[in-house]
């Protein structure tokens, strides 16, 4: 498949349908209100307990496995380095972003503590059971980094506080540093500012989106959802101001229609203003309102990894690559030889995101299988073998 047939007129969400008033808001779950008990595992055949932050937080199945609480193995990885807690309400988030598995319009199928997101199952944990384990691991913890994500709910706020506050009580945030994925659109200045002042290390706003009008048709008015850019911006740079250089990024998804073009200058400017980007692989999350949509092929995907990559942590400056008349990359601005060392070392190719204690350009939260099927990584959760890179380098070329 080549870039040009993802179009951004073929990249369009179905509509949201119309929910039934008695599956909203977690009514069904509300109404039984049974009672949660240790871990809730999601079972699409049970009806979910009555579970809300912040006693109860939902982390990833590779944090469950790294912590203990699950058992499984994951393809090629030990650990996850980056311990996720996203805050879960039966009311779920109140918003409906057409690429992800937790959005509002899936009410009327799924319980939230059961939908997918990225690619897999969370679990629903006490949050005092994970701190316990973790504070009682110490130094030996597999962690370099926790990270509290945020949804758009009334509660989210004052929730995301407790949940810091709990944890940086009973674990150094010197030792294993709080990054906060937030979410902007009920958030102010002063909610930046506090979080600041309670420990966290840093702030990021997932724009998922790299332009405006692909921002207002996946997470805005396009699928009835609240969400603006020029708000997600507001508080992307209150983060720029309050948490300063390095400690702020933002997240994009690549492959929802934009160019290689548009998402680069989106990455030299959050460089230029002292951020970070976190990229993520587009991929059609099931039950989303772009499931039916196709992946980014692997070639866009590659050539934005390593540009990114270049820009973020080597000094290059997107007016040095060249762009062709699809706004695909056809120059990456860098002598061949220089250019195939960095291929060669690999660290483009993995998953990007704050950084853990390996090296700066090596991010904590590697998201195993998050934005791929692990027969087709888009983003390598570890190191990629001589196979994989030669692999990457016939994608580079496709
Ligand atoms: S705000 Fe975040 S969690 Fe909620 S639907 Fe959008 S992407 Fe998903």
């Amino acid at each position: 498949m080549s870039c040009y047939e993802h179009s951004e007129t073929k990249m369009e969400p179905r509509p949201p349908g119309v929910i039934p008033i008695e599956l909203k808001n977690g009514a069904r779950v509300k109404a039984a209100d049974i009672a949660p008990q240790g871990v809730y595992r999601p079972n699409y055949n049970v009806l979910t307990p009555n579970m809300r932050s912040p006693e109860y937080v939902q982390m990833s199945t590779a944090a469950a496995l790294t912590l203990g609480i699950m058992s499984g193995r994951m393809y090629r990885c030990e650990c996850t380095r980056c311990l996720n807690l996203l805050l879960t309400y039966p009311e779920g988030c109140r918003a409906n972003c057409a690429y992800c598995g937790l959005a509002r319009h899936r009410e009327a199928e799924r319980d939230y503590a059961d939908r997918n997101f990225i690619r897999v199952d969370w679990p629903a944990v006490p949050l005092d059971m994970t701190i316990d384990i973790v504070a009682k691991d110490g130094a030996k913890s597999p962690f370099h980094r926790m990270c509290i994500s945020m949804i758009t709910h009334p509660r989210s706020d004052a929730d995301a506080v407790t949940v810091l506050k709990k944890w940086t009580e009973r674990i150094n945030p010197a030792a294993i540093p709080v990054s906060i994925l937030s979410n902007p659109t009920t958030m102010a200045r002063d909610d930046v500012k506090r979080l600041h002042e309670l420990g966290a290390d840093i702030f990021t706003v997932a724009l998922d989106a790299a332009t405006p009008e692909i921002f207002d048709r996946t997470r805005g008015k396009g699928v009835q959802s609240p969400h603006s850019w020029k708000k997600y911006w507001e508080i992307l740079m209150d983060a720029r101001d309050i948490f300063g250089p390095q400690k702020f990024g933002a997240h994009i998804i690549v492959g929802m229609g934009e160019t290689e073009h548009d998402v680069l200058t989106l990455v030299q400017r959050l460089v230029d203003l002292g951020g970070h980007s976190h990229m993520f692989c587009f991929f059609p999350e099931k039950g989303s309102l772009m499931d039916h949509l196709p992946a980014t092929p692997r070639g866009q995907w590659r050539r934005v990894q390593l540009a990114r990559y270049l820009i973020d942590y080597r000094g290059v400056r997107v007016e040095q690559m060249k762009f062709d008349g699809e706004g695909r990359i056809a120059d990456f601005g860098l002598p061949q030889g220089e250019l195939e060392g960095i291929v060669s070392e690999g660290v483009a190719f993995r998953t990007s995101g704050c950084a853990g204690k390996f090296r700066d350009d090596v991010s904590a939260c590697d998201r195993p299988y998050g934005d791929s099927p692990p027969s087709n990584i888009a983003s390598f959760p570890f190191a990629p073998n001589k196979g994989d890179l030669r692999k990457i380098r016939r994608q580079l070329q496709s």
